[in-house]
């Protein structure tokens, strides 16, 4: 593989570290600094081999980069990776290191939990470097990011109800949330809560069974949910499931849910619009999470970051217009969106402004 071939398309750079002692071997990739520094989240994964983890990092770090310009932030896009098994391999000393080396990178990349991490590896890291986000409350930090992530995908769905059936309410709508993990749990509460029946399936059978009795809801067949008859199909679990073998059996109005990727290939895009299925397009319906996170830079406080997850209602409803107006998928149209913003922004740095550079008075001679 070359890496200079997997960094077309514009991934400004690639680093890789490696502390022997402790076995870390990590790739950052810095996809875009065009709008502000680079956030995303350090992946821990036993990757088959050193290819598919930069395939992986550096795919990652350019939705971090959409995602954040869609979601109208100040900020670029980002990823890690650790090579290695985090039940096995991951220790203190470890990932003190990778906490030492983000810290050279002065800012450019910042990161934060993502799968195979936590909340508790945040805090270790945060002991090497400034640049990490998702630490604990005590540390300043905003906590769980699924709570706001549940919470954009609930505003989306409305957004996407409001497109497709002129009324956003969730009242008497069906909703087929499949996977109730962090993000899929908390997104059933506040279906319920506003009124919508609610199926759910998962492949753990004990969470959905734990999540069925308490709050009343059907759970079925992961292997089906897809293909129930419902107002909103809320893929919550895992990337790919929109494809050639899932979309035929689609019997919903509306594809809009948390989990990233969800589309096999970007032209599942037109395929479901050609089956008249309004597809809200991933990476606007799940920035809640990012949005939270990136409150930390100005100091959290968790009402303004409701305040800024409450946005996606909006932006995701601007998305649809311009798909409508362009007459393009609502992918493209949010594609263009975040385009527009990273060409369109950093052009203003052109011009001087006070604390730019600083400004020194020489000696009249
Ligand atoms: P999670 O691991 O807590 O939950 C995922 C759940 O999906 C698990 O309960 C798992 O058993 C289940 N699952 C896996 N495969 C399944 C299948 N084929 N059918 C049904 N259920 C299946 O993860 P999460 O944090 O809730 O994230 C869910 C998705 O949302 C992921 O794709 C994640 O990348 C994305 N996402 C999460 C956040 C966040 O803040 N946590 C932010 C943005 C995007």
């Amino acid at each position: 593989m070359s890496v200079f071939s997997e960094m077309d398309g514009g991934c400004e750079e690639v680093v890789f570290v490696h502390d022997p002692p402790t076995g870390l071997r990590a790739i950052v990739a810095i996809h875009s600094t065009a709008l502000g520094p680079s956030l995303g989240g350090t992946r821990f994964f036993p990757f088959r081999t050193e290819d598919d983890a930069i395939a992986d990092v550096v795919r990652l770090a350019r939705a971090m980069t959409f995602k954040a310009a869609a979601a109208g932030l100040d900020q670029g896009g980002g990823k890690a990776v650790i090579i290695g098994d985090p039940r096995t391999d991951k220790t203190e000393e470890l990932l003190r290191a990778y906490g030492r080396f983000v810290e050279t990178l002065g800012g450019r990349y910042v990161t934060a939990e993502d799968i195979g991490t936590s909340q508790a590896d945040m805090d270790v890291i945060r002991t090497e470097t400034r640049f990490v986000t998702g630490v604990s409350p005590s540390l300043g930090g905003s906590g769980d990011p699924s709570v706001m992530t549940a919470y954009g995908v609930f505003l989306a769905i409305r957004a996407s109800l409001e497109e497709a059936m002129g009324e956003a309410s969730l009242a008497g709508r069906r909703v087929a949330v499949q996977g109730v993990g962090k993000v899929g749990s908390h997104l059933v509460k506040h279906l319920i809560d506003a009124g919508a029946k609610v199926v759910v399936s998962d492949v753990d059978e004990a969470a959905a069974g734990r999540l069925s009795a308490a709050l009343g809801v059907d759970a079925i067949d992961p292997d089906k949910i897809h293909a129930e008859e419902c107002d909103v199909f809320s893929p919550c679990a895992m990337g790919g499931v929109i494809g050639d073998r899932t979309i035929p059996d689609l019997r919903c109005r509306v594809v809009c849910g948390a989990a990233n990727n969800q589309l096999e290939r970007p032209e599942h895009a037109q395929a479901l619009a050609a089956q008249g299925i309004l597809y809200a397009p991933d990476y606007v319906v799940n920035a809640g999470g990012v949005i939270n996170i990136s409150e930390e830079a100005r100091g959290y406080e968790a009402d303004r970051a409701k305040a800024s997850v409450e946005r996606i209602e909006g932006t995701l409803g601007r998305v649809f217009a311009a798909a409508r107006d362009r007459g393009v998928t609502p992918l493209e149209a949010a594609d263009g969106i975040a385009r527009a913003r990273i060409a369109g922004l950093p052009r203003l740095r052109g011009y001087w402004a006070p604390g730019d550079a600083t400004f020194v008075r020489s000696e009249p001679r």
